[in-house]
């Protein structure tokens, strides 16, 4: 039976047969919590955990909704909603990122910080999962009005944060210079150094070296053992990617190092395609130069614009989506021609996606595994405020490949064993690994 078919099976189960399943997969997609719900339920009835077991795993430890009062530039006071959510501290202090977006509901923060708790157990470091959040368009705010909207949210969630309760870090929209205000607020509030309350910071206060490449490094670093289970060489090997940031340009520049013929990458301006391997390293450069930071305005012979979406449908061994969620849907998944996808961004493939991709044979490294780089230098970073003792970046990157490689094999042997996907894998593995945690914990009283 396909991942569909399994989906629709099990979604009829939990509606008791009452409703039609295709309804209930869009009600899962419209919002996120339910979706991640759903997964949990899937993956634990495969691994046979009891039900009263999962009911723990589905639910958010605490909710914390906060109002932010700011005050902005023309005198006026805004006040923002912001939220925190501490998913599972069942394997260690939960650990996730804040995001800054008009969009954010206290569904999509719950279900963030539920994958979160999955990512973690994947690559098995010592932290459960969190997510917070504001309401807001940072676009639309003054750099002032950003750091007051800042501090004025770490101080409001900062009875229930800290280093051995919840680390925070950057998200969508937030970055080290926000982290940085939220440690300075915290040591200020409490009174004593708060290094290790957040990580993503700058590296020259208390930031990991090798933090902002790590995400991008992770990447790199799953393709290069997907491709050697399927006894492929990376050298050689035709890589498009979507997305030129953070994630997308650091995991080119490292595959265009390591040998593999980056032939096509597309961001929000345009895309860019040259049969033999764009030169990344001269395109990294235009990036940093360019003052809107995007690949439009780059020249060079034989490489041709292409429409953005498709770089999608590149006939590549390998595409890594690193942009946005939601982008390799029922509408494109059929034209991709990439024998494997290693998902850099978080969700970028639909569960509809998913089960056409599956048909045809593609493999998909599934997110909480492929971008888990990002996570787990976090935790080195967490590692080195508490000890007050700062690693060079050869460490972290020696560290890194081994909790990445250590996390794949895992999954791989799993999903072979099982006979499922990778995804699937993954989420089977990290719930065993949560389970197991309660479990072994007990309940109180
Ligand atoms: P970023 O803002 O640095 O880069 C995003 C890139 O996507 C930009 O180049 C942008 O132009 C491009 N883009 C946006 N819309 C696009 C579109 N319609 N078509 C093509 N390109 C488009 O963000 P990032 O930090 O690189 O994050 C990318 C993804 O990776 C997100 O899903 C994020 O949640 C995920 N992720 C990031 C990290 C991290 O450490 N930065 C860790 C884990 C997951």
């Amino acid at each position: 039976m396909g991942v569909l078919g399994f989906l629709l099976e099990v979604v009829d189960v939990i509606h008791e047969g009452k409703g039609p399943a295709a309804q209930a997969l869009q009600a899962m997609e419209a919002n996120p919590y339910e979706m991640f719900k759903t997964q949990v339920r899937l993956a634990g009835q495969k691994l046979g955990l009891p039900a009263d077991l999962l009911k723990i795993i589905e639910t958010p430890e605490r909710v914390l909704e906060v109002s932010v009062p700011v005050k902005m530039d023309d005198g006026r006071i805004e006040v923002f909603l912001g939220y925190r959510v501490q998913h599972s501290s069942a394997r260690g202090p939960c650990k996730g990122g804040i995001r800054y977006h008009p969009a954010v509901t206290v569904d999509e923060v719950k279900a963030l910080a539920g994958w979160m708790t999955l990512k973690c157990a994947v690559v098995d470091i010592p932290f459960g999962g969190g997510k917070g959040g504001i309401v807001c368009d940072p676009a639309g705010l003054s750099e002032g009005e950003l750091e007051r909207l800042t501090r004025r949210y770490t101080a409001m969630i900062l009875p229930l944060i800290g280093p051995s309760r919840d680390i925070p870090a950057p998200d969508v929209n937030t970055n080290a210079k926000i982290m940085n205000w939220f440690m300075d607020t915290a040591t200020v509030l409490r009174g004593e150094p708060m290094y290790a309350i957040v990580t993503g910071k700058d590296v020259a206060v208390g930031g990991a070296r090798g933090r902002r490449e790590a995400t991008g490094r992770g990447v790199m670093i799953v393709t290069q053992e997907v491709l050697a289970r399927l006894g492929k060489d990376l050298r050689g090997a035709t890589v498009a990617v979507q997305g030129f940031g953070n994630v997308g340009s650091v995991a080119a520049l490292l595959l265009h190092q390591a040998g593999a013929k980056v032939v096509g990458v597309a961001d929000i301006s345009g895309g860019l395609y040259h049969p033999s391997g764009l030169n990344i390293p001269e395109l990294v450069e235009h990036v940093a130069r360019s003052p809107r930071h995007v690949i439009a305005g780059y020249a060079a012979p034989g490489v041709v614009p292409i429409p953005a979406e498709e770089v999608l449908t590149l006939d590549v061994d390998v595409l890594i989506p690193a942009a946005l969620e939601g982008q390799i849907t029922e509408r494109n998944a059929p034209r991709i021609k990439a024998q494997v996808i290693v998902e850099g961004a978080n969700g970028p493939t639909t569960p509809e996606a998913d089960v056409i991709l599956e048909e045809r044979g593609c493999i998909v490294v599934p997110d909480i595994l492929a971008n888990a780089g990002g996570v787990v230098v976090s935790y080195f970073e967490w590692v080195q405020n508490l000890q007050y003792f700062f690693w060079d970046e050869a460490e972290t990157t020696a560290r890194l490949a081994q909790i990445m490689r250590r996390a794949f094999q895992d999954v791989w042997n799993l999903a072979q064993a099982e006979k499922v996907s990778l995804r699937i894998a993954a989420q089977m593995l990290a719930l065993a690994r949560v389970a197991e945690a309660i479990r072994l914990r007990g309940l109180f009283p």
